[in-house]
């Protein structure tokens, strides 16, 4: 299979995890006889000092002409670098929203899973971490009160705000879709969650929910109000395989449920259309302040990678080929320093990547 490919290095650490991912994907290749073709484009903070603006038309298009987008992550010290003193618009996050605009990415999947080398890091009890847990988390991404009317105004000297939830069945349909596309290739059970107890937009997501349910019998759902679904991810994170929520309930379950991880280095992410395009990346950022030294951890970037092949080329073996690496690395005792402990075996981003690509 031909694996048309665009990356995006970025800023900080982006191009050293970049280069490991790709070293990985070049020996998943050469072992299953795939041809990869992959290029490079710039965006954020390296476009701003190539070309004045954080995301080019050429960036767009290229990234539109393949088949799915590895990127690192962009961005630099928000204190010190020169790229803060420009407008909003003008700076590198705008070029994340606005490539995410540009290919109408409306799901975003963040997987939370606990690798049991790692579960000293996790901030549960031990008898809750002990069961380990393997959740994704499904997010709409361009909809909702993120994206609804806003105003503030001011009435008899009284200021008051007002932003709107808006989702139309449409949009719900399109994330419930892909959530349960997504359980069929893991364990197959949607937690969609809601406050339908409160709100209309939570009563229609329900409901057409339920509707797209019809057509995937296979798949077990359940309905979650958002205040339990908080709490039971401290409790039993173990129950959920895939949770399916709007914008904003998925902006704060998602950063919640990586946070029980307690490993930032370590957690991937996929933005994805209504194609089998993606856009792939860590979920941590730029990192500014190891850049360069070679103490990255390359192993969310390598992660995302999996699920580019998994979710755009439909190569679950593979897939499977370059998770299972991570897990085997991590069994043999080698650790990048975010990751460290007593005795382990202290490695760079580069042999890192290295003994990744030696165990495809
Ligand atoms: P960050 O995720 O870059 O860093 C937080 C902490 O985690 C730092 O101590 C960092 O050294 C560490 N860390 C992060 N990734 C690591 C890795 N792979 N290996 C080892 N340690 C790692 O968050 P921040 O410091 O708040 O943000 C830095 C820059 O990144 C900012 O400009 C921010 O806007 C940007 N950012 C970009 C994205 C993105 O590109 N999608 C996401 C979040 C933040």
């Amino acid at each position: 299979m031909e694996l048309h490919i665009v990356c995006i290095p970025g800023d900080g650490i982006g191009p050293e995890i970049v280069a490991e991912a790709k070293k990985v994907l070049e020996k998943v290749a050469e072992k299953y006889g795939h041809k990869l073709d992959m290029k490079d484009v710039l965006m954020g903070g390296a476009s701003i000092d190539a070309y004045g603006v954080p995301l080019t038309d050429e960036t767009v298009a290229a990234a539109k002409a393949a088949d799915a987008v590895l990127m690192g992550s962009i961005g630099g010290d928000p204190n010190t670098s020169p790229w803060y003193q420009l407008p909003p618009d003008r700076r590198p996050e705008a070029g994340l929203l606005g490539i995410r605009k540009a290919l109408n990415l409306f799901a975003n999947l963040r997987p939370a899973y606990l690798y049991p080398e790692l579960a000293a890091a996790c901030p549960l009890k031990e008898e809750i971490s002990r069961a380990g847990f393997d959740m994704l988390i499904m997010r709409e991404l361009t909809g909702g009160l993120y994206f609804g009317e806003r105003r503030t105004v001011t009435e008899n000297g009284v200021r008051r705000a007002v932003d709107t939830l808006t989702y139309d069945e449409n949009e719900i349909r399109r994330i419930a879709v892909k959530g349960f596309e997504i359980a069929r290739k893991r364990r197959g059970k949607v937690s969609s969650v809601d406050k339908a107890n409160v709100l209309d937009s939570s009563r229609l997501w329900r409901a057409v929910v339920n509707e797209v349910a019809k057509d995937y019998p296979d798949v077990k759902l359940e309905h979650v109000l958002v205040d339990n679904c908080a709490m039971q991810l401290v409790k039993d994170p173990a129950q959920f395989d895939v949770i399916l929520t709007e914008n904003m309930f998925g902006d704060i379950l998602s950063d919640e449920a990586s946070m029980v991880t307690g490993s930032i280095g370590m957690l991937s992410s996929a933005s994805l259309n209504d194609t089998k395009f993606g856009l792939y990346e860590p979920s941590h950022g730029s990192a500014p302040d190891i850049a360069g030294k070679d103490a990255a951890n390359p192993i969310a970037t390598v992660l995302s990678a999996a699920m580019m092949l998994r979710y755009s080329f439909d190569l679950d073996a593979e897939a499977d080929a370059v998770e299972e690496a991570v897990r085997q690395v991590l069994k043999d005792g080698y650790r990048t320093g975010d990751i460290m402990s007593k005795g382990c075996t202290l490695v760079g981003c580069r042999q890192m990547g290295d003994l990744l690509a030696e165990r495809i």
